[in-house]
């Protein structure tokens, strides 16, 4: 429907290695044929239905495909403009620096290349504002989330206000550890706090996975104390589906916005089906709720269909979409300048989209 995709959109939630599309898949096949992947193995497609943890496989083939800077350097900036063709106006990308010794790749110039990206696609004139948030894979552990909120500092005094915060996520139904000498439980909000903490201190803005599944109620808990600038996910948080009265309180006490994701949701089984996704019950409150894709390549949509997919499955009119996606705007973590030239684009592009 061509209203959702006119409609100016606000993307907060946006996995670069989860929103490489089909076309950019190919190319990247095509650079590395030796590995024998084939594209069945990088997506989700429509009606399928994975497990969590089978969610998470795909994500480990994507990352043998993209491996060099030029790999990360052409999935950012084929990410960036398929956003923007999609009517996104503001985008907030989040990925995980990597190190591959194979190629030479470190972790500074993981993120400079997403910058690198972010830079061109401003001075080829696309029509959207990006901003990254350097992400922190829960399963590596204490050390390497410092490490993370250092290098993000860094940039965020460096970048031209590119780098705007932190992201907590990972597989959280991983306790096993990703790096070679992690021998004990991992995974922990606990062991992730001071790094947290520290993030918070130096003014990088916080968005957290937070009880995406439902063994998660203590770490929100405890997590949820800092408290975070976002929520992603935030499935089992309200008492509906078993969340505790203190940790409601915590995200309703401090306004704190939810990233939501309906078809990541549905397709990843965290939730049974579209009409008893979670963003029902924030909606209905009146708390900010933000539609978002989550993996837009993985999970086979785009923000556009995502909006549709809630105003069919929610009854929601197409003054009530407008408003969502307008709403989204005080949830971004750029600055108050930012969110005022926003609005005035909305109010700019209304009578087009109506
Ligand atoms: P990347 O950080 O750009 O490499 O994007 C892929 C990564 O995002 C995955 O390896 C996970 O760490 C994270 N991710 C993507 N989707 C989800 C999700 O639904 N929950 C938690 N983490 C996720």
């Amino acid at each position: 429907d061509v209203f959702y995709r006119e409609l100016p959109k606000v993307e907060l939630h946006a996995h670069l290695n989860g929103s490489v599309s089909f076309e950019t898949i190919e190319k990247l096949i095509g650079r590395k044929p030796h590995l024998n992947i084939e594209h069945g193995m990088t997506a989700i497609g429509k009606g399928q239905r994975r497990t969590l943890d089978e969610c998470f496989q795909v994500f480990k083939v994507i990352h043998q495909l993209v491996d060099t800077e030029e790999d990360i350097l052409m999935v950012a900036t084929d990410v960036i403009k398929e956003f923007a063709a999609d009517g996104v106006k503001y985008l907030e990308l989040r990925s995980t620096p990597r190190e591959e010794k194979s190629t030479g790749l470190t972790k500074k110039r993981y993120i400079e290349t997403v910058i690198k990206a972010i830079q061109q696609c401003k001075s080829e004139g696309v029509d959207i504002d990006v901003r990254f948030l350097v992400a922190i894979d829960r399963r590596n552990g204490t050390e390497v989330a410092v490490e993370t909120v250092k290098l993000a500092k860094e940039f965020m005094l460096s970048s031209d206000g590119l780098v705007v915060g932190i992201d907590l996520s990972g597989d959280p139904t991983d306790r096993t550890g990703l790096a070679e000498n992690v021998s004990f439980v991992v995974g922990h909000g606990k062991d992730l706090l001071p790094a947290l903490q520290m993030a918070k201190n130096c003014g990088l803005k916080l968005s957290l996975h937070l009880s995406e599944i439902q063994s998660q109620l203590e770490e929100s808990d405890l997590l949820l104390d800092l408290p975070p600038d976002r929520i992603g996910h935030g499935t089992f948080l309200h008492p509906e589906v078993g969340g505790s009265q203190s940790v409601f309180d915590k995200v309703v006490k401090n306004n704190i916005p939810l990233e939501l994701c309906l078809t990541s949701n549905v397709k990843g089984q965290t939730v049974p089906c579209y009409s008893k996704h979670h963003f029902k019950y924030w909606y209905q409150l009146g708390h900010p709720s933000v539609i978002c894709t989550d993996d837009k390549g993985v999970f086979c949509t785009d923000l556009s269909q995502e909006y549709q997919l809630a105003a069919s499955t929610f009854g929601l009119s197409r003054e009530a979409v407008w408003e969502l996606s307008q709403q989204a705007i005080d949830c971004i973590f750029a600055p108050d300048a930012v969110k005022q030239q926003l609005k005035q684009k909305w109010i700019d592009l209304k009578p087009q989209v109506f």
